[in-house]
C-alpha cells in the first residue's frame, strides 16, 4: 500500500475525531488512519473547548465502548449527576431555591471532563495504537474517487494531498464536508452562550452556611454535579474539572434575554448581579483567577445528511448537528454518530456494500437530532416555572434513561433488524416514543399559562420517584434478545407517567376528574390536537396505576386539598 493512502482520513483532531479514530483501532487495529488537526500543538488545560460534562449514554461510550474507563477514574471527576436550582424570591439565598438532584451516587456512572488533559491524552492513546495524527494541518478540499478519494491539506504553509478511501469528517463548527457539499440546515432553535474558566475549585455546598441545606447530601458530592441556575429564558452552568479548576456559562434565549447584555466578560458579571446575585457575588471576587471567556452566538444547528455508503463520507460530532447543551447531550451525539459510521467503514473495509446501511443509519441520526428538537424548542419560556421544569426534567431525564441509553448500551443502533422494527410500522415503539413525547412536551407548553404559582425550599431527588430509580440502573444490563420486550416494558411506564402527569394537570387547571382515563397518544390540555388520520389509536386509553401516582406526586406541589 502506498505511504500516503490511508483507510480512512479524518479532519478534525477534536473530541469526535480524536474518539472515532480510537474506536475503529480498537475494532481493527491494522487500519491505516489519518487525522488531520488544525491546533499547532498541545491542548491548553481548563481552558480548551465546551463538552465538560457527560451523561450516561457518553460516559458508557468513553468507558465502555473505547476501554478509556482507567483513564477517566484516574484523571478525570466523577460526576454527581444533573443538577438544578430554580427561581425563588430571593435567588441571593441558594437554600430557598427549590433544587432537583441526586443525593446519593447514581448506579450508572458519568464524568466532568477537562477538555484539554482529555484531548491530549486521545491524542496520545490513538497514536500509540498506529493512529498518524498531524497537527497545523488544514483540511483543504477532497476530490471523490471511485476507488478513492483525494484529500488536499496545507501544513506548514506547504499543500499536500494524500489519498483515503474513507473521510469522516469531525471538524465541528469547521463543518468541511458540510460546507463542500451544501447540506447546511438552519435549526429553528435559537440560543446564544458565553463561558469562562477560573483557576481553582468553586464548591457550591459552601454558598450557604446552613448547615441543614448542606447536609442534604453528603459534603463534597453537591460541587461534582453539572450544576444549572435557572429563570425564564436563560440557565448558567458551574461545572468542575478534574485540573481543579472550573467552568462557567450563560446560556440563553435570544428573545428574553439580549446577548449584548451578556457578551463580553463586563457584561457578564453585570448580567448576573442583576439575574443571578448569588453566582455574582461569589464569581466576581474570583476575577483575577479568569483563565479565558468566550462567546458563541445562534450556535444550534441541524444537518441535511450524515453518511454517504456509496461516496464513502460522513460526519460526526459537531460537523452534524448541535441542538443545545443544557442536559450535556454533545457527546452523546458524537457516540451515536461515531457508532454508525464507524460501523459503516468496518464493514465496507471487509467489503461489504454499505449503501443501503448507510441510508438506514442516516435516517435514524436524523430523525433522532429530529426529536430532540422539541425537548429545547421555545422551552427557555418555561425556565422561570419551577412547578412545570421539574416535570419537564424528570420527564426528559427518565425517557432518555428509559430508551436510547438502553438502545445505545445495548448495541441496538447498528442492528437493521432491530432499527426495522423500532421505527418501520407507524405503530412501531419507536414511532410510538416519538409521538408520545411530542405530547408531553406540548403538555409543558400549554400548561404555562395557568401555571404561575412560585415553589420554594424544597429537595427534590430523581431517586424519590422509584420508577426513575428503576430506569437508570437498567442503563447498562444487557437484555440480549429481551432488548425489545424491555424497551415495550419502559414505553409503557413512560405511557402511565405521561397519563398520571396530563391527569393532574388537567384536574388542576380544568377541573377533570382525578381518575380519568388518558390516551397519552392524543391528549391535549386545550383540546385542540387533532392527530393525523391513522397514525395513532384513538381508542387507546391508560387507567390510573397507583405506583406511577405515587412517583408522580413527588413532583406535584401543589397542597393535596388543591388537587382532590
Ligand atoms: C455552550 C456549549 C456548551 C456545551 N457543553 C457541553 C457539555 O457540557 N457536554 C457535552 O457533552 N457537550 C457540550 N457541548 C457540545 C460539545 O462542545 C461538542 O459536542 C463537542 O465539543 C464537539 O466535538 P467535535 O469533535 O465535534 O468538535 P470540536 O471539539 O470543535 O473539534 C473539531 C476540531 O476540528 C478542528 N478543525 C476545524 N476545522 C478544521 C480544518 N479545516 N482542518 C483541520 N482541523 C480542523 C478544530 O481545531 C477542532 O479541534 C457544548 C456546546 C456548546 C456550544
Amino acid at each position: 500500500m502506498q505511504a500516503n493512502h490511508y483507510d480512512v482520513i479524518i479532519p478534525g483532531g477534536g473530541l469526535a475525531g480524536l474518539t472515532l479514530s480510537i474506536q475503529l483501532k480498537r475494532a481493527m487495529p491494522n487500519i491505516k488512519i489519518l487525522v488531520l488537526e488544525r491546533r499547532k500543538s498541545e491542548a491548553t488545560i481548563a481552558a480548551h473547548k465546551v463538552g465538560e460534562s457527560t451523561v450516561e449514554l457518553g460516559s458508557h461510550y468513553l468507558r465502555n465502548v473505547l476501554g478509556l474507563k482507567d483513564y477517566l477514574e484516574a484523571h478525570e471527576l466523577p460526576k454527581h449527576g444533573l443538577r438544578f436550582f430554580f427561581r425563588s424570591r430571593n435567588k441571593a439565598d441558594i437554600t430557598t431555591r427549590l433544587e432537583l438532584g441526586p443525593r446519593q451516587w447514581l448506579p450508572t456512572p458519568s464524568h466532568q471532563l477537562d477538555r484539554g488533559t482529555l484531548e491530549n491524552y486521545l491524542l496520545q492513546h490513538t497514536r500509540s495504537l498506529g493512529t498518524e495524527v498531524i497537527l497545523d494541518a488544514v483540511a483543504k478540499d477532497v476530490a471523490f474517487g471511485q476507488e478513492h478519494h483525494a484529500f488536499t491539506y496545507v501544513q506548514a504553509k506547504e499543500e499536500k494531498t494524500v489519498t483515503g478511501r474513507w473521510v469522516a469528517d469531525t471538524t465541528g463548527r469547521g463543518s468541511f464536508l458540510k460546507r463542500k457539499l451544501g447540506f447546511e440546515k438552519p435549526m429553528e432553535h435559537h440560543v446564544n452562550a458565553v463561558w469562562w474558566r477560573l483557576k481553582g475549585v468553586i464548591d457550591i455546598d459552601k454558598w450557604s452556611d446552613n448547615k441543614d441545606w448542606q447536609n442534604y447530601l453528603v459534603s463534597g458530592l453537591r460541587y461534582l454535579s453539572t450544576v444549572h441556575f435557572l429563570d425564564k429564558g436563560y440557565w448558567v452552568w458551574v461545572i468542575p474539572l478534574g485540573s481543579k479548576n472550573t467552568s462557567i456559562g450563560i446560556v440563553a434565549d435570544p428573545a428574553i434575554h439580549r446577548f449584548e447584555d451578556f457578551n463580553t466578560y463586563e457584561n457578564a458579571m453585570e448580567w448576573l448581579k442583576k439575574n443571578e446575585p448569588l453566582c455574582y457575588n461569589m464569581l466576581e471576587p474570583e476575577t483575577p483567577n479568569k483563565l479565558d471567556f468566550k462567546i458563541l452566538k445562534h450556535f444550534a444547528h441541524d444537518s441535511g445528511r450524515a453518511y454517504d455508503g456509496g461516496e464513502r463520507w460522513g460526519v460526526s460530532g459537531e460537523a452534524g448537528a448541535f441542538l443545545d447543551p443544557f442536559y450535556s447531550p454533545g457527546t452523546d451525539f458524537i457516540s451515536l454518530s461515531n457508532t454508525f459510521l464507524s460501523d459503516l467503514i468496518l464493514r465496507d473495509l471487509k467489503g461489504e456494500d454499505v449503501q443501503f446501511r448507510a441510508e438506514i443509519y442516516e435516517r435514524t441520526y436524523l430523525t433522532l437530532v429530529n426529536r430532540w428538537i422539541p425537548i429545547y424548542q421555545n422551552k427557555y419560556n418555561l425556565m422561570g416555572n419551577p412547578q412545570i421544569m421539574v416535570n419537564k426534567i424528570l420527564w426528559d431525564w427518565g425517557l432518555y434513561w428509559a430508551v436510547p441509553c438502553v438502545l445505545f448500551t445495548n448495541n441496538a443502533f447498528t442492528d437493521l433488524r432491530m432499527l426495522k422494527q423500532l421505527f418501520a410500522a407507524p405503530d412501531s415503539l419507536g414511532q410510538k416514543f416519538g409521538k408520545l413525547h411530542e405530547r408531553m412536551q406540548q403538555l409543558f407548553l400549554d400548561w404555562l399559562p395557568y401555571q404561575n404559582e412560585l415553589f420554594e425550599n424544597r429537595y427534590i431527588d430523581p431517586f424519590d420517584l422509584n420508577v426513575m430509580q428503576q430506569f437508570q440502573r437498567n442503563i447498562d444490563t444487557a437484555y440480549g434478545d429481551k432488548l425489545l420486550e424491555q424497551i415495550a416494558v419502559n414505553i409503557s411506564l413512560l405511557e402511565k407517567i405521561a397519563a398520571e402527569v396530563f391527569r393532574k394537570v388537567s384536574a388542576q387547571v380544568k377541573g377533570t376528574p382525578h381518575d380519568m382515563p388518558v390516551n397519552p397518544y392524543t391528549m391535549s390540555l386545550n383540546g385542540d390536537y387533532v392527530p393525523e388520520p391513522g397514525t395513532v389509536d384513538e381508542s387507546y386509553n391508560v387507567p390510573p396505576d397507583e405506583a406511577i401516582r405515587k412517583d408522580v406526586e413527588t413532583m406535584w406541589f401543589y397542597p393535596a386539598k388543591q388537587t382532590a
